[in-house]
């Protein structure tokens, strides 16, 4: 395995595996890996002649206070890990390279981008989409590779890749979770130990509500309510929200229809630590409890 630092030989490289008849997967972490990370490598390598991750912590799409300068970075640990994985290059530019003195475009989105993480990290999905599009360009991969962790960063690509037409593939891969459900993350280091142990409630939130939009209920509000309630079992939880949506649009339906795909979000600080988690549900498009009218 190879660490490149500039997107010219990133290029080069993509370019020759092309000519050589190699697919190319392409994996964008911000670092710090664990097995969520390396599940997208996994399936890249199975996918793909060759893998490039890449390892940057993108300023742009932290805001003022967050935690850009803190962020766990360890450029050792993770390139050990992404090669054991199976990647064949490691992308690790310095920001001057992504970012050089007197770059000033940016890529602005509307639409999915202002609502649920929109409303809280106003400049995020911004900061995100512009520099996946740099990574798309400097990568130019056949396949690109995302967790379904961050589910509306998976919308936002997908319509960045579609409205800028990319033409690459988007691959959204299942979330990993820790024993007691907590989602992997990279953030999860900020825990202290008492922390750690109560962080598996955002997962039993939805497996919750899960339950009950499986037994019938297809009201909204009431799903929202549940999780909220279980939530607020940890003490000083702070919601930033806990909702459900449409999974393509990210509207709210008052009832959820037959056939409807809902997404079941929630964002929280426990501590000073911000998590994120999400569940797919299918209403059934023979939907019986619709019927009823419950
Ligand atoms: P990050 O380094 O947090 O920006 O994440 C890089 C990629 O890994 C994103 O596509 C994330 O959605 C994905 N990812 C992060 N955590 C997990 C997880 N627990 N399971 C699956 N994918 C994940």
């Amino acid at each position: 395995m190879k660490i490149i630092k500039t997107v010219a030989e990133l290029q080069l490289f993509s370019d020759s595996a092309k000519a050589s008849g190699h697919t190319v997967g392409l994996v964008p972490t911000m670092g710090y890996l664990h097995k969520g990370h390396l599940s997208l490598v996994e399936m890249a390598k199975k996918q793909c002649g060759k893998v490039i991750t890449t390892l940057f912590v993108n300023p742009t799409q932290f805001a003022p206070g967050e935690d850009f300068e803190s962020y766990p970075r360890d450029l050792e640990r993770d390139s050990k890990m992404a090669v054991e994985a199976g990647t064949d290059i490691f992308f690790a530019p310095e920001t001057r390279e992504i970012y050089p003195v007197g770059y000033s475009t940016s890529i602005r989105m509307t639409g999915i981008t202002e609502k649920f993480e929109g409303q809280y990290r106003t400049a995020h999905f911004n900061g995100v989409a512009t520099v996946v599009a740099k990574l798309f360009n400097a990568a130019r991969p056949d396949k690109a590779y995302f967790g379904q962790k961050d589910y509306q960063q998976t919308l936002v690509i997908k319509k960045l890749n579609s409205d800028m037409n990319f033409g690459i593939d988007i691959v959204v891969a299942p979330i990993i979770r820790e024993a007691d459900g907590l989602a992997m993350s990279s953030r999860n280091i900020y825990l202290d130990k008492k922390q750690r142990k109560v962080a598996g409630i955002l997962f039993a939130a939805l497996e919750e509500a899960k339950a009950k939009i499986a037994r019938g209920e297809r009201n909204r509000i009431v799903i929202n309510s549940h999780m909220h309630a279980k939530l607020r079992e940890v003490p000083g939880i702070r919601l930033d929200y806990a909702e459900c949506a449409n999974a393509q649009t990210l509207e709210k339906p008052e009832t959820f229809l037959p056939g409807e795909e809902i997404v079941l979000l929630i964002a929280c600080y426990i501590g000073k630590t911000r998590l994120i988690d999400n569940a797919l549900v299918s209403i059934p498009a023979y939907d019986d409890k619709f019927e009823e009218g419950i």
